[in-house]
């Protein structure tokens, strides 16, 4: 029997739950369980001011962004109409149907304000991150490090050849916000002390941001997000924003390891990365600095391509600081007789350089097969090869071909932070805004983590 038509009629009463209308199964319910806002009010008390219109409640600002970062809704207007007309929405972040949902513009005057001065996104990730632990989401023994290419809000074409920048001619009281944290940030070892080499254009809205060619398409202008992370789970532990070279990669994974030994007292036994941090240096600080085992690929370019005997044919001699040929003959760095021992030293790019006799290859029957092009052999060691041959030992166990497996684990935290978190690009400018959506977007994924890991308690009625 087909059903009478169906006319809206405004009820006088409404008796409505938002409560019993959102799901046990919902996402923001699940994850609700995990967010604790409770010290977040004592954490920004010293930054408003005793006197004057009272604020907007900056929990609710905070639980609207995490829905935001949550669900993947990118745009703060758009988060706004959604909270207005979604009620699992409005039950995350406490409104009840009738409460106004604050103005998309209360957003940013709340970020560039109290909250980037009491470093509020920072300390709800780390309280996030102290929930994983509490939890036993986290042994902190394998931690894995990456960085991914987010690229910034920024044209293209919007910029100027690093000949034609000129950064000493900025008036910084006339600069954009993102302008003005470039400036400040010109002595930053993340961001413009990574390298002196200047990036062949410069962003003129955004010039801390980094043009790169790094995927092998066309340039544009990025941040790098640095993730570390515990393998057991997959939680991030610590998160940096960079510029996207190198050099601020590598010093965002010694900062991350240093803090969250600070903060967690986490000290890993190893730590697992792909051959852009094998480098000598870092093996050194994390070998003889931190005594952490580097499981990562080292940075190798003695390796040749026309035949010809490889470094890995010689065989070093510690005791003698030689090394020996195949042809049985020694490789020094210095033939000087000296009359009292005396230290050799490296040159000054770090190198040290061993030398085999001319007469030795002359009359050696490799020749043609070692230096065909030279008249004797010449074998490079850095300084840190103690340590760089420490990583290619490990490189030979098995316990190194896991940890392969377990690097996957960061890599694909970045494929759901652009694939479905939709952050392949980003939404602020300027480091600092690079630094708070990297901060919400990390959190946000440990949150989905804790809701998919770790039961809900079963209420007290399904129990009996
Ligand atoms: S060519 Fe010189 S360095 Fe090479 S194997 Fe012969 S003696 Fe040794």
């Amino acid at each position: 029997m087909m059903g009478p038509v169906q006319e809206s009629q405004a009820a006088f009463f409404y008796e409505f739950s938002l409560e019993d209308h959102v799901p046990d199964d919902h996402l923001l319910r699940t994850i609700d369980r995990f967010v604790d806002l409770t010290g977040l009010r004592q954490h920004l008390a010293p930054f408003y001011s005793p006197t004057g219109r009272p604020s907007i409640d900056p929990e609710l600002l905070i639980r609207m962004l995490l829905v935001g970062y949550v669900m993947g809704i990118r745009s703060e207007r758009r988060l706004c109409d959604e909270v207005h007309l979604n009620l699992a929405y409005r039950w995350f972040c406490r409104l009840d149907l009738a409460d106004p949902v604050p103005d998309h513009s209360t957003f940013s005057k709340n970020r560039h304000g109290r909250f980037r001065d009491s470093n509020l996104l920072r300390h709800v990730f780390e309280t996030v991150v102290a929930r994983c632990i509490a939890e036993g989401l986290v042994s902190g023994q394998r931690l894995a490090v990456d960085a991914s290419l987010i690229e910034a809000d920024t044209n293209r074409q919007n910029s100027t050849a690093k000949d034609e920048w000129e950064p000493d001619k900025i008036d910084p009281d006339d600069a954009p916000r993102a302008v003005r944290e470039y400036l400040e940030t010109l002595d930053d070892a993340a961001f413009g002390a990574a390298t002196p080499v200047q990036p062949k254009f410069m962003s003129h809205c955004d010039p801390a941001s980094q043009w790169t060619a790094a995927r092998k398409g066309p340039a544009y202008f990025a941040y790098s997000a640095n993730y570390m992370i515990d393998t057991d789970h997959a939680v991030i532990l610590d998160v940096e924003a960079t510029r996207s070279v190198r050099q601020a990669e590598l010093g965002a994974m010694q900062t991350m390891i240093d803090r969250t030994s600070n903060v967690f007292g986490i000290q890993p036994q190893r730590m697992i990365a792909d051959t852009a941090y094998g480098t000598g240096p870092l093996l050194e600080w994390l070998v003889e600095k931190r005594n952490i085992a580097p499981h990562i690929p080292v940075v190798d370019k003695s390796s040749r391509t026309d035949g010809t005997f490889e470094r890995a044919d010689f065989t070093y001699d510690a005791e003698g600081d030689v090394y020996i040929c195949p042809g049985g003959k020694e490789l020094k760095q210095s033939r000087r007789a000296f009359k009292t021992s005396r230290q050799t030293k490296p040159d000054k790019d770090g190198i040290l350089r061993y030398r085999a006799r001319k007469d030795d290859c002359d009359s050696c029957p490799f020749k043609a097969g070692c230096c065909p092009k030279a008249p004797q052999r010449k074998v490079t060691r850095s300084i840190h090869e103690p340590s760089r041959d420490i990583a290619r030992n490990i490189a030979k166990t098995i316990d190194y071909a896991i940890s392969c497996k377990l690097r996957k684990k960061v890599e694909m935290l970045f494929a759901h932070l652009k694939r479905i978190l939709k952050l392949d690009r980003l939404r602020l400018r300027g480091p600092c805004g690079a630094r708070d959506e990297f901060h919400l977007a990390a959190t946000a994924q440990n949150l989905r983590k804790l809701a998919k890991l770790v039961a809900a308690p079963k209420p007290i009625s399904k129990m009996a």
